[in-house]
């Protein structure tokens, strides 16, 4: 699989007019983007955040004719600017010196505005010098007008998905033989972490290794533990590939024989984690996947050690629209891609299994393959 994404639509000419068309229909008069995933899903240009300004102002509408875009940039980015796919979009660059005021010049050119949608992830930095700049301005999330269209993944977002799943599924093929008696939490996870680079990942974005007690703490990171015969292991990882889409995928592993108790609740765990993708499909409301992971483990009476949501969208950030969660009546889409990622921590132990999955015209797909069964590794 090439890791070079550039050319295969990932980030498609017309998604600029989309995204303007996109923004009238939210009702906003332009959105106001900078570094971070918005800005890199509309133009594929991934800038550092600086607190120089560098921001896509994309005028809502919905004709040919209408304002044309335009990106603002530190001078010294001029070049990294005009070489992303950014600068082989139809699209004004305007770069600014450091003596220049970058908000009064995205301020006049915008002219006379209502509402603005901003970047969710915005630096307060930014939102409050526009909104000195624009004072009569009405600052709302960009979100309300890119969400959709970020939810939705087209076929080469997919399979950039399914890029990431592989490679991570590369990366947890290898885990067995990195978990062994003696050895910590944090040894296994700057193996995992190296791997994650080597197996084509640009970053390394988490690496969970949760044993023993651990494992019933879902978001324990990697601590001074010593793995133990007897242990079951939860091994959460994932990482940002160079065409910016993200991994994310958990097993949980026994060193020796695990506990009785923790071998019956793991058949219920993977039992749910069937049952919530194969409830995946058009026209499901992203709850009912929740409740079909829940109820298995409810009936089985660990309903009260199943402690989070079902899953989170993914796609150019790890967790994003949409959420699978109980009162999360969204309705879910071809292309909308997220993890099934159910748990059971009773305390002592605890296990997780998460795979991506994207929502297909008729049903589901994993984008993770790696085998679900309980790995025992020599003690
Ligand atoms: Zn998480
Ligand atoms: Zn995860
Ligand atoms: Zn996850």
């Amino acid at each position: 699989v090439g890791h070079n994404q550039e050319g295969t639509g990932l980030f498609p000419a017309t998604r600029l007019s989309e995204v303007a068309a996109a923004t009238a229909t939210a009702g906003l008069d332009a959105l106001l983007l900078t570094p971070g995933p918005d800005l890199r899903y509309v133009t594929g240009y991934d800038a550092h955040q600086l607190e120089r300004l560098t921001c896509l102002v994309v005028p809502g509408s919905t004709s040919q004719h209408g304002p044309e875009p335009f990106l603002v940039v530190p001078r010294l980015e001029l070049p990294a600017a005009q070489a992303s796919p950014a600068g082989r979009l139809d699209l004004e660059i305007v770069g600014w010196d450091e003596t220049d005021d970058p908000y009064a010049l995205v301020a006049g050119r915008l002219g006379d505005v209502g509402a603005v949608g901003l970047s969710d992830r915005m630096w307060a930095l930014m939102v409050l010098r526009l909104r000195a700049a624009l004072p009569a301005v009405r600052q709302v999330l960009a979100s309300v007008a890119l969400r959709d269209l970020r939810a939705r993944k087209s076929p080469a977002e997919v399979a950039a998905l399914l890029a990431a799943g592989e490679a991570i599924d590369r990366v947890h093929a290898q885990v067995p033989g990195w978990l062994r008696p003696g050895r910590t939490e944090r040894e296994v996870a700057a193996d995992i972490s190296e791997a994650i680079l080597a197996e084509g990942h640009a970053s390394v974005d988490f690496a969970i290794v949760a044993s023993g007690p651990n494992g019933a703490s879902p978001h324990h990171t990697a601590a001074d533990r010593v793995l133990q015969t007897g242990d079951a292991v939860v091994v959460d990882i994932g990482g940002t590939m160079p065409s910016g889409y993200c991994s994310d995928c958990t097993r949980t592993y026994a060193i020796g024989t695990p506990p009785a108790d923790f071998t019956a609740y793991y058949q219920v765990l993977k039992d749910a984690q069937d049952a919530a993708c194969a409830a995946v499909r058009p026209g499901v409301a992203a709850e009912a996947v929740d409740a079909a992971a829940r109820e298995p483990i409810t009936a089985a009476g660990f309903g009260q050690f199943f402690v989070h949501r079902t899953g989170h969208g993914i796609g150019l950030e790890t967790h994003e629209d949409p959420y699978i969660v109980a009162g999360n009546a969204e309705v879910l889409q071809p292309g909308h891609a997220f993890s099934i990622e159910p748990g059971i921590y009773p305390g002592a132990h605890g296990a997780r299994i998460e795979d991506i999955v994207v929502c297909t015209a008729d049903g589901f797909e994993r984008l993770n393959k790696v085998s679900r069964d309980l790995i025992v590794v020599a003690g």
